[in-house]
């Protein structure tokens, strides 16, 4: 096989094609087992391990890379963001990642809207730099955040907009890029080229006129139609020209080639003026099949192209939506009643009365189609928006699903006309059924491009079902004249049915295009031209070789042992699924590859990789080196191996992608599974232990509060710190403080009395509010009574009534027997309250939320549950209470403040929700209007900032977006609840920021 002969090739020139890139250019050369691991997967279910993996940091680099290719032989396949759902990015050669240092703007002309791009861009990284000149680049891919405008080009992408933008294709006015011999060719208009560029495309342009009968009969007539090469650039096809004058540009020959023709040094872009207003109606249809046939009416309201999209969300769409507490609210204010279907009808211009006549031709029209009252207007943009992500998030929904079974990407993108739509769902659908599976449909219903992907189990009998699906929606696709493939692109997936679609004449004139501009076959063999077969196992990602290293994990993972069925969905009870690592192996493999932590915008995932930009710091990228070490793949050592533990160095236990992940991939879980595994076998460190033992000695040490805290006031002691220890001498750790809050004489309540209460609460305090800053459990003190509640202070019951403590320093070094002890003693002693339903009320959030996450999994049964649902940070409670009325005595007590507040989210609270309680309960001071800070992780993150090698990284996180926030305003008072951002906001901005508590208990009147 190719593929087996290339690797075979390569690994006896790998040594010198790594030592060549290494001397010969400035890029990063990345040749690792886990390296060419983390490259061997996109967002579809193949897997091909590269050679090796390049990373140029300039243009000058990629084209020595490829002269060295060239000389050694060694195939090239280009990458940007990697979310390629047909395997165009994985390849056995040298994988060429474009996405973190070649993604400048080169240049941009405003009044002639023209950009031009190198191809590692992110397209949304573009659009912001646009905006402020009322520009966008319109081909608004659902993947905006991470697809780059290389990968964009390489696959032909189209967006949601496309009714009214075209595709990239439409899009695009000139390209420089390489060709296999080093030739850099500028593409553009036809009728200027010269040279070599011009010699193609005469060539290119023979073919196309000798075979014009062929391409009138066999080329889809659709919009979307991303298949094969786009001779058609010669002989139009498309519902819409590919230029505005009807000439030909040579670079559009490059769009869609998948990487198979030449190599993207610039893209110029054509763009488009942002429109200034936008409307949506939803339209709510009480069956799927009327939906689809209402779509070639509702497009017919574009007239002068104010029609900017109409998209689907099915009803399985909807109820997954409802059952994710972000999305539920939104969809819930576009339904009416329950309906089998909706469809998302956008117009946008410059005239927001206009739109608005617009939403109103469309509520008429759907009475003239027997379904008045069926839309939801939302003129609103922030509603329109939400919804929006919603819908973008559509397929990463669906892939939440848990068991080997899943919805599977190789006939999604299908297009046919808009007339032929109902028809084609409804007899795919019967398809899926005779199959035994099930599809939810989605997305372009404008174009029609639905997107549907059938469940399948690939570990079992997937690549043959895949087969015969493919066969019967092949049929389909021919009977309506659509286009196989309409969006997504060929890749290892649809290469084979090229030459089914377009039949042999024109197969083999794209045989000679790729011979024309790469006849070495170096860049991206077996794409497009002489591709291999879909259902070929050996090029997946979980072949029936594919096997799991046994382990019994340290946490319970047993909500993901199940195995799902594929017609209902439903799945198997937890610990059924066969996973020989009890789950956490499922766990890991839910990431799909989907990169949506690539992203830089609002929310937390993933702060290690905003600031590295490396994939192996990505969440993607530990997800997929912990799956290639469970399975075997990086050698004997599984989770416990030394490329696992650097992949997960600078992973922050944020827990951003527990929540942004659409897949709930919960890296910060299982980094403790490592930790764990790994110091069993490594041993724990003097740091370690110090950290995790912290709680054990706490209060002794406090005695020598004054000693201990020299270390932070002299610099021979911090130096030595530093030394021995590994605490970063450039920092101060927390000062202890000799009268505490657990020796400051403050009781509180007693058990009996909080039990007989009828407004009781318990506070918990833990280790760090407890010794630390005491001043933040005094003030929650204060204001619980305040609020008229008989506190009792948590500690433990029976024995030394010491302060309890949740085992989250112990978790945090892979102590894991260590955390379910504490973890147990804090449960004895809370279930009394929990069971009488009295809230467990916690100041610092990574550790009260330990009670609701990681106690959860340590085998404590129901009552851990029970505790689980009683613990609430103060902000939580005293909102819940607020509520519910209670809070009025507080309210009347709170004194004016007229200052700025400034809000920065600890990541656990953003991960779980527990942000707008704090906005609302400082809302309840008079005069305060507090300002959320659009903050990552402040990088501090336990004892990670405090480490000397990790001191840098986490000055970079806090960089980002934090301390430039707190900088400036100046005058604000900044509240931050987690004691490790607080001393990150100290150390970075030199502004003492406060707990909540705090900043309420100073106003309090008297
Ligand atoms: C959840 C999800 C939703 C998606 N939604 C959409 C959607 O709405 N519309 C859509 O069209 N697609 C969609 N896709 C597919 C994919 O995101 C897009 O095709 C995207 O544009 C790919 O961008 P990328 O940077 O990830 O490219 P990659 O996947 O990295 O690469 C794409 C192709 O471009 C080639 N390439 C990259 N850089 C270069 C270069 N410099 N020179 C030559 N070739 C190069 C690669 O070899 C490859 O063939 C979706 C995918 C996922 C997972
Ligand atoms: S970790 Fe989550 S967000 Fe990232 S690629 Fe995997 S599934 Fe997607
Ligand atoms: S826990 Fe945070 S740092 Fe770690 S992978 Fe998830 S988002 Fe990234």
């Amino acid at each position: 096989m190719a593929y087996d002969s290339v690797a075979r090739a390569s690994n006896e020139v790998a040594g010198r094609l790594a030592q060549r890139l290494a001397s010969e250019t400035s890029g990063e050369v990345l040749f690792t087992p886990a390296d060419r691991g983390r490259y061997a997967t996109d967002a579809s279910i193949y897997q091909v391990v590269p050679v090796g993996v390049f990373v140029p940091r300039t243009a000058a680099d990629t084209c020595i890379a490829l002269d060295i290719c060239r000389d050694l032989k060694v195939p090239m396949v280009p990458r940007g963001g990697g979310t390629s759902q047909c395997g165009q990015t994985v390849g056995a050669g040298l994988v060429i990642d474009f996405s973190k240092h070649v993604c400048n703007v080169l240049d941009i002309n405003v009044p002639q809207r023209i950009v031009t791009v190198e191809p590692g861009i992110v397209l949304d990284r573009l659009n912001a730099q646009l905006k402020k000149l009322k520009l966008w680049y319109p081909v608004d891919v659902s993947t905006a955040a991470q697809a780059t405008l290389g990968g964009m080009a390489g696959n032909n992408s189209c967006g949601s907009r496309s009714i009214a933008y075209g595709n990239m294709v439409h899009n695009v006015l000139g390209a420089q890029a390489w060709t296999s011999d080093g030739v850099l060719h500028r593409f553009g208009r036809f009728e200027d080229s010269t040279g070599a560029a011009r010699a193609m495309g005469e060539r290119v342009r023979d073919l196309a006129q000798a075979l014009r009968p062929e391409i009138e009969e066999r080329w889809p007539k659709v919009l979307r139609r991303v298949g094969g090469y786009n001779l058609d650039v010669f002989h139009n096809q498309n519902e819409r020209p590919y230029t505005g004058d009807g000439s030909v540009n040579l670079a559009h020959l490059l769009i869609g080639s998948e990487g198979t023709l030449a190599l993207t040094k610039s893209l110029t872009l054509r763009l488009s003026e942002l429109p200034r207003a936008r409307v949506l109606g939803v339209v709510n249809f009480p069956t799927f099949h009327q939906a689809m046939d209402s779509a070639q009416h509702i497009v017919k309201l574009g007239g002068e192209g104010s029609l900017t999209a109409v998209e689907l969300v099915d009803r399985t769409m909807i109820e997954l939506s409802l059952q994710n507490p972000a999305f539920a609210p939104t969809v819930r204010s576009a339904l009416i009643g329950s309906p089998d279907a909706v469809l998302l009808v956008e117009f946008a211009g410059s005239d927001k009365a206009q739109l608005l006549r617009k939403l109103a031709e469309l509520q008429e029209l759907m009475g003239d189609l027997g379904l008045p009252g069926s839309v939801v207007l939302m003129p609103d943009e922030t509603a329109q928006k939400n919804l929006w992500e919603v819908r973008k998030a559509g397929l990463n929904i669906m892939m939440s699903l848990k068991g080997d079974g899943k919805p599977v990407s190789f006939i999604e993108d299908c297009a046919v006309p808009l007339e032929h739509l109902a028809e084609y769902t409804s007899a795919l659908t019967e398809v899926f059924h005779r199959h035994e599976t099930r599809g939810t449909w989605y997305a372009h219903a404008s174009v029609g491009t639905l997107h549907v992907r059938p469940i399948l189990d690939m570990r079992t009998n997937g690549a043959p079902r895949m087969r015969e699906i493919a066969q019967e929606a092949s049929a389909l696709v021919r009977k309506f004249k659509g286009a196989y493939s309409g969006e997504h692109g060929d890749g290892l997936c649809r290469g084979e049915w090229i030459q089914w679609q377009f039949g042999p004449k024109i197969d083999a004139a794209f045989g000679e295009i790729k011979r024309l501009f790469d006849p070495i076959s170096l860049l991206s063999p077996q794409r497009i031209v002489n591709p291999p077969a879909m259902d070929d196992t050996r090029l997946m990602r979980f072949p029936p070789s594919y096997k799991v290293i046994p382990l019994v994990p340290a946490l319970d993972w047993s909500g993901w042992d199940v195995q799902n069925d594929p017609a209902t969905e439903q799945t198997t009870a937890p610990g059924t699924g066969g996973d020989p690592a009890k789950g956490l192996a499922k766990a890991v493999e839910m990431c799909n590859n989907n990169g949506h932590c690539r992203k830089f915008d609002a929310g937390t995932m993933c702060p290690s990789y905003r600031v590295t930009r490396d994939e192996q710091h990505l969440t993607r990228g530990r997800a997929n080196t912990l799956r290639l070490a469970m399975s075997g793949q990086l050698g004997p050592d599984g989770l416990a191996s030394e490329q696992v533990r650097q992949a997960l160095d600078l992973c922050v236990s944020c827990k951003g992608c527990k929540r942004d992940c659409p897949t709930g991939v919960d890296m910060a879980r299982m980094k403790i599974e490592f930790l764990h595994a790994d110091r069993r076998k490594n041993g724990w460190s003097l740091k370690d232990r110090l950290v995790a033992q912290l709680p054990e000695y706490a209060r002794l040490a406090s005695r020598f509060a004054g000693l201990l805290n020299l270390r932070n006031r002299n610099g021979t002691l911090a130096a030595l710190g530093e030394k021995f220890l590994g605490f970063s001498a450039k920092r101060g750790l927390p000062e202890w403080q000799a009268r505490h809050f657990f020796n400051s004489g403050v009781t509180g309540a007693t058990r009996e009395q909080v039990l007989a209460s009828d407004k009781p609460v318990v506070l918990f305090v833990d280790t760090f509010n407890g010794f630390f800053e005491s001043a933040n459990a005094h003030a929650a003190h204060r204001v619980l009574e305040a609020a008229g509640y008989t506190v009792h202070i948590a500690a433990k019951h029976g024995g030394d009534g010491k302060h309890l403590c949740c085992g989250r320093t112990y978790l945090a070094s892979g102590m894991v027997d260590e955390a379910k002890a504490k973890a147990g003693e804090l449960l004895r002693a809370m279930q009394p309250f929990a069971a009488r339903g009295i809230a467990i009320v916690g100041l610092e959030p990574s550790c009260l939320l330990t009670l609701r996450d990681e106690m959860t999994a340590m085998g404590l049964g129901a009552p851990a549950q029970a505790l689980a649902a009683q613990a609430l940070l103060l902000e939580e409670f005293l909102a819940r209470e607020a509520q519910a009325g209670k809070l009025e005595t507080l309210r009347g007590k709170l004194r004016p403040l007229n200052q700025a507040v400034l809000v920065h989210g600890h990541c656990h609270q953003k991960a779980f929700g527990a942000i707008a309680p704090v906005l609302e309960v400082l809302r309840l001071v008079p005069g305060v209007q507090p300002q959320l800070i659009e903050s990552s992780c402040c990088g501090m993150a336990g004892s990670f900032g405090y480490e000397a090698r990790h001191h840098a990284v986490s000055m970079a996180m806090a960089e980002l977006s934090l301390l430039p926030a707190v900088r400036a305003a100046p005058d604000a008072v900044v509240v931050a609840d987690g004691t490790s951002c607080r001393h990150q906001i100290h150390d970075g901005a030199g502004r003492t920021a406060v707990h909540a508590a705090v900043l309420l208990a100073g106003q309090l009147a008297g």
